[in-house]
């Protein structure tokens, strides 16, 4: 890939049609990690049973391996202690890789923000994250929304000449003048 980035530096025709190919068949094989955290997994598997049926849109194999998924689902109440636990699975997945935070916990601490002081404010501060998906629980719908945009970014991705993620840092630590379980 990277000799490919090479051969095509400026935008052409046969370097946009690359793109389009290659973009079109990731965003329609997206293989999400099983990974469930808390109640917000029980509105993810719903996604995956037959009413709401993600299959249709090209995301419903699930995998049990880091090495074989390209999206991970943080769904549900991100603590501490699995932080650096996500944060290795999270490099374990290859490029590219994407990050949907599911739900109140995962995009902000939730309800445990003001006085969860083992709960991470955010899994954006342990690894990048493409997408946010409010609730408490979101509904599947929801969730079937912001795979939509996933696809809607993967899209517009240049593959080709992708510029390199920012290093997902841990925030294994309450983050400096933010005392564990005191923001008020
Ligand atoms: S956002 Fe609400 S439903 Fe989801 S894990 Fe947190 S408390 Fe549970």
């Amino acid at each position: 890939m990277a000799l490919l980035a090479q051969k095509f530096d400026d935008d052409n025709v046969l370097c946009t049609k690359v793109d389009w190919l290659l973009n079109w068949a990731r965003l329609s094989s997206i293989w999400p990690m099983t990974f469930g955290l808390a109640c917000c997994a029980i509105e993810m598997m719903s996604v995956g049973a037959c009413k709401h049926d993600i299959d249709r849109f090209g995301a419903g194999a699930f995998r049990a391996t880091p090495r074989q998924a390209d999206l991970m689902i943080v769904a549900g109440t991100v603590s501490f202690k699995m932080a650096e636990r996500i944060k290795r699975l999270y490099e374990q997945m290859p490029e590219p890789k994407y990050v949907i935070a599911m739900g109140a916990c995962a995009v902000g601490g939730g309800p445990y923000y003001l006085y969860g002081y083992n709960v991470v404010k955010g899994v954006d501060r342990v690894v990048p994250v493409d997408v946010y998906v409010a609730g408490c629980p979101p509904r599947p719908e929801a969730l079937l929304e912001g795979l939509f945009k996933l696809q809607d970014k993967i899209r517009r991705d240049r593959i080709l000449r992708r510029a390199p993620r920012p290093k997902p840092v841990l925030a294994a630590e309450p983050v400096a003048g933010e005392p564990a379980g005191a923001h008020s």
